[in-house]
């Protein structure tokens, strides 16, 4: 019976709209950007349109831009006379 009661425990509704409306359940994973469980098809946050993604993104982009002003010494810069 505790097994039972652990496994039905552990299947958990995909969050993605179209997997939540036919009310499967899936032994799933947790995407870590917005803490919503899903199935293996919509754990990435790109697959389950994560309203994280954009935000983590931004964050990706910026840290990169960053990165790249603080490297000025690039071969693009120099001109050959
Ligand atoms: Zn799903
Ligand atoms: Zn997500």
């Amino acid at each position: 019976m505790i097994l039972l009661y652990y496994i039905e425990y552990n299947m958990v509704v995909c969050e993605f709209l179209d997997c939540k409306k036919k009310k499967l359940k899936y032994n799933i994973g947790r995407c870590n950007l917005c803490e919503n469980d899903f199935c293996g098809k919509h754990r990435l946050p790109e697959t389950h349109k994560c309203y994280n993604l954009e935000k983590e993104r931004n964050k990706l982009i910026e840290q990169n831009r960053k990165e790249l002003l603080d490297t000025k010494c690039t071969p693009l810069k120099i001109i050959k006379i």
